[in-house]
């Protein structure tokens, strides 16, 4: 599943070819994904005015002109895959959008999706700002001021354990589970752990390692991405070194003990019993 780190670096690829450039055809070729398209609502705003911007929230992607805001989600296996050609190479193509280069040449964008979980929504400028999908999100944990503090603060009194509470939009977006494994081990502390009884100082060495391991997921899908013309459909995971997760059974590479798994929340949790207390 595309987590932060890939859509991030999926949003400055488009950026690259969208901003200052205008959207000047758009093919859906389905009238629905993971939720209806609105078709006409996203032509009206999208299509004939230069994009202004394309940035990321959480997981969703926004392609803004003056009019408006087309909103992707790429769900299980969604990607955007540029081409010169109107015919998309790719198979289960459900979208394409056609932008002229900046030698009048056409370039096309086909939104790729096979199983089809992800979404192209639009909203009004004005609508953003409520939009049910993106209001309730909590802050980004690579633009937060303090991290550390937000999430010591908004854990107290809750008896969640700490990995699903990092793992809760509400509470920080962009946290998946191969991140919160990852970071709650480099800072020692045990995923099941009541995420109140977390302390202020574990919380600075969690936020710490949080913000890491989603810049190195980046760097790593920045250099891979270069190639993403040639990418052939799902979006890949990005190479980052995994101490714990997927791991169980095997020696911790920091103290030789067994790597534990347990289901948390449902999701498949991965920790040291000995460096993580
Ligand atoms: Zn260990």
């Amino acid at each position: 599943m595309p987590e932060l780190p890939e859509v991030e670096c999926l949003t400055r690829a488009v950026q690259e070819v969208l901003v200052g450039r205008t959207i000047t055809h758009a093919t859906f070729h389905r009238k629905d994904l993971r939720w209806p398209i609105p078709t006409q609502e996203f032509t009206k705003l999208l299509v004939g005015s230069p994009v202004l911007n394309v940035r990321r929230r959480s997981k969703y992607m926004l392609v803004e002109t003056k009019h408006g805001c087309g909103i992707f989600h790429l769900g299980m296996t969604g990607n955007i895959l540029l081409s010169p050609n109107e015919e998309s190479a790719w198979k289960h193509t459900h979208a394409s959008f056609r932008v002229l280069d900046q030698n009048q040449d056409p370039l096309f964008l086909h939104f790729v999706d096979p199983r089809r979980f992800g979404s192209i929504l639009a909203c009004t400028t004005n609508e953003l700002v409520y939009h049910p999908l993106l209001v309730k999100l909590g802050p980004e944990p690579l633009e937060i001021e303090d991290l550390a503090d937000h999430l010591w603060e908004r854990s107290r009194g809750k008896s969640v354990a700490v990995k699903t509470f990092l793992m809760d939009a509400h509470n920080v977006v962009g946290v998946g589970n191969i991140y919160a494994n990852e970071s709650l081990f480099r800072a020692g502390v045990r995923p099941t752990r009541p995420a109140s009884k977390v302390k202020r100082v574990e919380w600075a060495k969690i936020a710490d390692q949080v913000q890491s391991v989603l810049k190195e997921a980046i760097i790593a899908g920045g250099t891979s991405f270069r190639d993403y013309r040639h990418a052939d459909g799902g979006p890949g995971y990005f190479e980052l070194s995994l101490q714990v997760y997927g791991r169980a059974g095997e020696e911790c590479g920091q103290c030789g003990s067994f790597v534990k798994l347990k289901k948390l929340g449902g999701r498949a949790t991965y920790y040291c019993p000995e460096c993580q207390i």
